[in-house]
């Protein structure tokens, strides 16, 4: 059967690829230890092109004894390199990797795009500039630590170990390595089994600045790698973004150790649409919470709560605006969305649709043909939804967006409050007013008004309840990795 498109497009773009010659993939990958590329002594994996299934690498897993070269080499680099550094000299190096970061932004573009299947379009405006305002925001920090607000002289906590999930590989390196440099800590690094490139990428980086050798350390694999980071009894600092499950795996792990712990987990955000709301932008703005990065974002507003009497209008507009977006090639410049990035997260989205169906709520799809090769999701939309249906409480992690409905504004507070995490959250309201006291009442880390998904350096970002604790970014953030008076 032909697929007829419901709406004719209004015009056809032509495809506008973006090369990827611009990136020199090799074979295969080693660790990145002491300053130095080694092969893994544990079982390889292979990394692939979600929106091909291509296999891009090899790239080697770290084993508990490469695990534990990685921390020996972080240690003596904080003991003797980076702990007596001059704070402002440790500054110097973040400015320069900030600066590599920006001249090497399309090689780094192309190939998160590669590795992981986001648009070309969010890794190139989203992903590595800001990736790169990490390093410069926490460059700044680097010499004036003693205004942090953490007492007149704040010390670093030694050997960062830090696990960061596949969905933004690059952008939570930044996250983690800028502000534990910055404040005199050195690192080892667990990137995704999924998406571990870039992070190689940015071990050339640190050797491009002459960062001192075992300052950073990049140690590949999956799972075990991971938890052998976490357990090593010689790190101070764990830091971790990823799922509910294995963060809580992490906190047991460390409890009655002396490590101190930060986690980023899920999230399952309300975004909040009143009725004085101008329609047109708030549409834009949960296009953009739910269907960024197809949805794997622990912060995307996945839940919209819209007040009963401009429901019928918003979903409308909401459907027409999706019949729009453009799904395939995430080398194209013109995709908004790209694929879902391994076949495992595919299935997890389809079991939760799949779930949803079952349990009443009405699903809604945009008319087209995906790719018949990759993994692929199209934008959902689930109508009908009541709070107790799992497509309203679990996250899916995909481009899937739960619809429920409030009268007043405490309903919506209440709705909003009604999960067991706390991640972000957004309102959309003409009333200042309004927003202030909805905002002020909602149980969540960030709170956007009248916009969504928007990240910024100096903002701190963090979870209440299952989306974990401590903050990371701005002022807030420094107080991970510092010693203070009073701790
Ligand atoms: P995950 O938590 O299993 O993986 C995240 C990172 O932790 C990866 O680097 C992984 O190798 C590592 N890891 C796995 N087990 C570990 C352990 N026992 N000890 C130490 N490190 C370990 O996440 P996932 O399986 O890739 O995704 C599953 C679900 O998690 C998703 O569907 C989504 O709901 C959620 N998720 C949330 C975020 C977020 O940013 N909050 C990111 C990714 C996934
Ligand atoms: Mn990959």
């Amino acid at each position: 059967m032909t697929a007829i498109p419901a709406r004719p497009a209004l015009f056809e773009y032509a495809p506008a690829a973006e090369s990827r010659s611009i990136v020199a993939l090799r074979p295969r990958y080693g660790l990145f230890v002491d300053g130095e590329f080694t092969e893994g002594t544990g079982t390889p994996l292979k990394t692939l092109n979600p929106a091909t299934e291509e296999v891009l690498a090899e790239v080697s897993t770290g084993s508990d004894a490469d695990v534990d070269r990685a921390v020996r080499a972080a240690r003596r680099a904080f003991t003797r390199v980076w702990g007596p550094m001059r704070p402002a000299d440790r500054g110097k190096y973040l400015f320069r990797i900030a600066r590599l970061l920006q001249e090497r932004a399309r090689e780094f573009a192309v190939l998160e795009t590669l590795d992981n299947g986001k648009p070309i379009r969010e890794s190139r405006d989203v992903d590595v500039p800001l990736a790169a305002a990490h390093f410069f925001y926490h460059a700044g920090w680097a010499d004036k630590l003693v205004h942090a607000g953490l007492g007149p002289a704040p010390r670093p906590l030694g050997v960062a170990g830090q696990v960061i999930p596949w969905n933004f590989p690059l952008l939570m390196l930044a996250w983690k390595i800028a502000p534990a440099l910055a404040t005199g800590n050195t690192v080892v690094l667990k990137p995704a089994e999924t998406t571990p490139l870039t992070a190689l990428l940015f071990a050339e980086v640190c050797q491009q600045a002459d960062l001192p050798p075992g300052v950073v350390n990049i140690v590949t694999g999956a799972g075990d790698t991971g938890r052998a980071v976490v357990a090593h009894p010689d790190v101070d600092k764990v830091a971790f973004t990823g799922s509910t499950e294995v963060g809580q795996s992490i906190a047991r792990a460390v409890a009655g150790t002396h490590k101190r712990l930060t986690l980023e987990l899920g999230g399952k955000a309300a975004n909040i649409v009143f009725d004085d709301a101008p329609i047109d932008q708030a549409v834009e703005g949960i296009v953009r919470g739910i269907f960024f990065n197809q949805g794997h974002v622990c912060c995307a507003g996945s839940r919209l709560l819209v007040q009963e009497s401009v429901h019928d209008e918003v979903v409308a507009s909401l459907q027409r605006r999706i019949g729009t977006l453009r799904v395939g090639d995430p080398l194209d410049k013109n995709t908004d969305l790209g694929a879902v990035n391994s076949h495992s997260q595919l299935a997890r989205i389809r079991e939760l649709v799949a779930v949803g169906e079952a349990e009443g709520a009405t699903c809604w799809q945009p008319e087209g043909e995906l790719p018949g090769r990759g993994y692929w999701f199209k934008p959902t939309v689930f109508t009908d939804v009541s709070p107790a249906h799992r497509i309203a409480r679990d996250e899916v992690f995909g481009p899937v967006l739960s619809v429920l409905t409030f009268r007043t504004p405490d309903e919506a507070v209440a709705k909003a409050n009604n999960t067991t995490y706390g991640l972000s959250a957004g309102v959309w309201s003409e009333k200042g007013s309004r927003i202030l006291s909805i905002t002020s009442k909602l149980r969540a880390g960030v709170v956007w008004a009248n916009t969504f998904n928007e990240l910024d350096p100096t903002s701190p970002f963090g979870g209440y309840k299952q989306s974990g604790y401590g903050r990371e970014g701005g002022r807030q953030g420094l107080a991970a990795y510092l010693q203070g008076d009073n701790q």
